[in-house]
């Protein structure tokens, strides 16, 4: 495998399964720093702030503080704030979220009438009435965008939880609008972002996770090597049956030299 001058990584099914760490990801993670390759963490997850992955991470043997972790909030508050000031967003997402739009000075609206832009993420505790009202938006002409595509969330014992991705499906099932910006994985802004942070360009830098969706397909759509891991969600007959083309398949991070 080529050395490369920066690696992100992917969390959750790459780093750790849940609480625990994938075998050896502390002594990759640290022979990577060693050598002088920079190390980023990159992560959809839109329920989580940087500070507890940071926390985390350190307790797991890979020391970090909030700045090694770009996640999709981070990213959101980022764009918006850079891209679009002064529009007024409403948000259907939790507390870490909401808080990072606002640390980036992003106004935030739950009326209708004042929402320039939806930003659908994530949302544990939805009701049918911020359902409601985030479909009149749109139908009001709002802009749609999203934190992360992912569908689903692996949880524990193997199942998996309605993710973003499934809030996006039903609302553009319900207004015909279709999504017109994705934020995190494998849309170019977060990876624009991490690269930014890192100081590096496309091609000095291996992405490296276990979903073909998004940690992989950020290959194609931003110009990185990308290594796939199956510690995860994937697993061989799903590369198989997938056009994907990961420059690297891995059984673990462990594998990385
Ligand atoms: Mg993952």
């Amino acid at each position: 495998m080529r050395h490369y001058a920066g690696y992100l990584f992917d969390l959750d099914g790459t780093i750790y399964l849940g609480d625990e760490l994938i075998p050896d990801a502390d002594r990759t993670v640290a022979k990577l720093r060693e050598r002088g390759a920079r190390v980023q963490f990159l992560s959809n997850k839109p329920i989580a702030r940087r500070e507890n992955y940071a926390v985390k991470l350190t307790k797991l043997g890979i020391p970090c503080t909030p700045d090694d972790v770009v996640n999709s909030p981070l990213a959101s508050a980022r764009y918006l704030a850079s891209e679009h000031p002064g529009k007024r967003v409403m948000v259907m997402g939790e507390a870490p979220l909401q808080q990072e739009l606002l640390d980036a000075g992003v106004e935030l609206t739950d009326r209708v009438e004042d929402t320039d832009i939806l930003l659908v993420s994530w949302d544990r505790d939805v009701t049918w009435v911020q359902m409601e009202a985030a479909h009149q938006a749109l139908r009001q002409g709002a802009r749609f965008f999203a934190t992360n595509p992912d569908t689903v969330c692996p949880v524990e014992g193997g199942r998996t939880v309605p993710d973003a991705g499934a809030m996006i499906a039903y609302l553009q099932a319900s207004t015909d609008c279709m999504l017109e910006v994705m934020i995190g994985k494998p849309s170019p802004i977060i990876t624009e972002m991490a690269l930014a942070r890192i100081g590096l360009t496309a091609d000095q830098c291996l992405m490296i996770g276990d979903r073909l969706g998004t940690d992989i397909a950020m290959g194609e759509t931003a110009g990185l090597d990308t290594a796939l891991v199956l510690t995860g969600v994937t697993n061989r007959d799903d590369l198989e049956r997938s056009s994907a083309k990961p420059t690297y398949v891995l059984e673990s991070v462990a594998e990385i030299s």
